[in-house]
């Protein structure tokens, strides 16, 4: 039975220990924005921790690396534009 009473009192601290790192909600603050042709523009809000664009709005995680979102100030987040693909090199030997 003492290892049961050992159980009760790790889990709370694993908890804790994840709470002051990655469950910790990071704020949205960016938007990327990307040009459509039909639809004008586009935008994807983006996660704070990974930087990828999220599929949904008002996510609570995000689903690549599982940082928790905070949306309360999403309304003020900054657009952001995708860098423009470096034109391929000329291949001179052509
Ligand atoms: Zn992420």
């Amino acid at each position: 039975m003492k290892q049961n009473i050992f159980l009760t009192f790790r889990i709370p601290i694993d908890c804790l220990l994840g709470f002051f790192t990655y469950r910790k909600p990071m704020r949205v603050t960016e938007i990327m924005i990307y040009p459509s042709p039909n639809y004008g523009e586009t935008g994807y809000y983006v996660c704070p921790k990974c930087k990828t664009t999220l599929e949904r709005e008002f996510m609570h995680f995000c689903d690549r690396c599982g940082q928790r979102l905070d949306w309360s100030d999403y309304r003020n987040a900054k657009p952001v534009y995708p860098k423009p693909r470096a034109k391929p090199m000329p291949d001179k030997s052509l």
